[in-house]
């Protein structure tokens, strides 16, 4: 591998390399060698998946799943003479997000299971490039004070968010009053049932779910945004990014999906981040900030696009949207319990076990049976999350 004339390689761990966000994040890699480097890579069980990226990338650490997943792995690297050293489990995956040769890490599991790792990075100061939006949701000022006390570098993957962040002030100081903020106008698409009947939408599949009119994603975030939840997490995910609060994001529906977010000022000046929907934008934006680096993605064709449509977005159609609000407000362990409830929901209805619009429903209901709490500890998030998923289950298998 070519050394790079100035700085230095940066090691990089991806969480989930597998997915859509890994895939992504390994393309951008590749496109310079002369930057970065893989220290570790991450998947639940696609092992044949994981091992054609460990043939090509050449990880130190390689982590799966389960001690089945890993034997698998074990036997494809060995067939192809790559020595990458096979782990798995939980503790595997916090020690390769954490581990000292590891500068940078790509936080993209999808869900709850991606928070112990992201936090292991987090305590040990890494720079976190922070996909796993569920992980933030759900541990929120005490993911941001481990970032705070480690000395850790937050950077957003999120379109929106990464959209925002190249909109604020640098330095920004995590208080959009002080820097003359009015409000965050975070941009959604409206997904796939934006227009359709609403009295047709408990009758929709989970393809028609996922069939995303302008992202190419996981199938949770697909039905997540869907169902507009997606959008839902990305306002919580917001304020503990951001230090804003619930009434100083707007949420905007923005059907052409050109336009990432905005930062809207008290002198009337609006800044908007824009460019073709291909998450190597923002990847490549984090991997290499300050700096700007080739992605693979073109340059927008402003004159194809032709325009840019608003609208507001409709509670009535898109229930989770404003059920994630009510978490935020009510704070504590709320965001918790509202993100558990979803993944069982999204699973659930992925499973043809619910139909679509129980998903808001079955959310609804354990936020109003489960009495959220102060998040003090970690221990206190992930007992809610358990209890949490304990009742989803219950309503949708009594
Ligand atoms: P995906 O389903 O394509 O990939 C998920 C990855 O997580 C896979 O590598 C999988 O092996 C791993 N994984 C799944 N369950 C696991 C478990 N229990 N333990 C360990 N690893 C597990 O998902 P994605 O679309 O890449 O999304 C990843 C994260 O990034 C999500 O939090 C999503 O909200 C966020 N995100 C994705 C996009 C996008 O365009 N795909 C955009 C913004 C944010
Ligand atoms: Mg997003």
């Amino acid at each position: 591998m070519a050394v790079r004339e100035y700085g230095s390689v940066q090691h990089i761990t991806i969480l989930g390399a597998t997915g859509s966000i890994g895939v992504s994040t390994l393309d951008v890699i590749a496109r310079h060698p002369d930057r970065y480097a893989i220290h570790g890579l991450t998947a639940h069980s696609r092992v044949e998946e994981l091992a054609a990226q460990c043939e090509r990338f050449l990880p130190k650490v390689a982590v799966v799943g389960s001690a089945n997943a890993a034997q698998r792995l074990q036997a494809l690297l060995a067939a192809r003479g790559v020595r990458t050293q096979v782990e798995y489990g939980a503790e595997a995956l916090c020690a390769v997000a954490s581990a000292p040769e590891c500068d940078t890490v790509m936080a993209a599991i999808v869900g709850a299971a991606g928070l112990p790792p992201t936090l292991a990075a987090a305590r040990a100061g890494k720079k976190i490039l922070l996909a796993n939006k569920e992980a933030l949701v759900m541990s929120g000022q005490l993911f941001i004070d481990a970032i705070a006390s480690s000395g850790a570098t937050l950077l957003p993957i999120d379109s929106e968010h990464n959209a925002i962040f190249q909109c604020l002030p640098r330095p920004y100081q995590r208080s959009p009053a002080q820097h003359g903020i009015a409000k965050i106008l975070l941009t959604a698409s409206g997904g796939p049932f934006l227009t359709r009947a609403v009295d047709t939408l408990a009758a929709v599949t989970p393809e028609e779910a996922v069939a995303h009119p302008n992202w190419v994603m996981g199938r949770k975030i697909s039905v997540d945004s869907a169902t507009m939840m997606n959008k839902g997490l990305e306002v919580i995910e917001a304020h503990w990014l951001f230090g804003a609060s619930a009434n100083q994001i707007d949420v905007l529906i923005h059907p052409q999906s050109v336009i990432h977010s905005m930062v809207s000022y008290v002198d009337g000046s609006v800044l908007a981040q824009l460019g073709n929907p291909d998450m190597r934008t923002p990847i490549a934006h984090a991997l290499a900030y300050p700096e700007r680096i080739a992605s693979g993605v073109s340059q927008i064709d402003l004159a194809a696009v032709a325009q840019l449509c608003f609208e507001r977005p409709d509670f009535d159609r898109f229930p989770c949207l404003k059920l994630a609000y009510d978490a935020l407000t009510a704070g504590g362990t709320a965001p918790a319990i509202l993100n558990a409830a979803n993944e069982v929901a999204v699973q659930s209805f992925l499973n043809r076990e619910i139909g679509f619009r129980m998903i808001d429903q079955l959310i609804a209901r354990v936020m109003d049976t489960l009495p959220h709490r102060e998040a003090t500890t970690i221990d206190d998030v992930l007992d809610q999350d358990r209890s949490a998923r304990e009742l989803a289950y219950s309503y949708i298998q009594p």
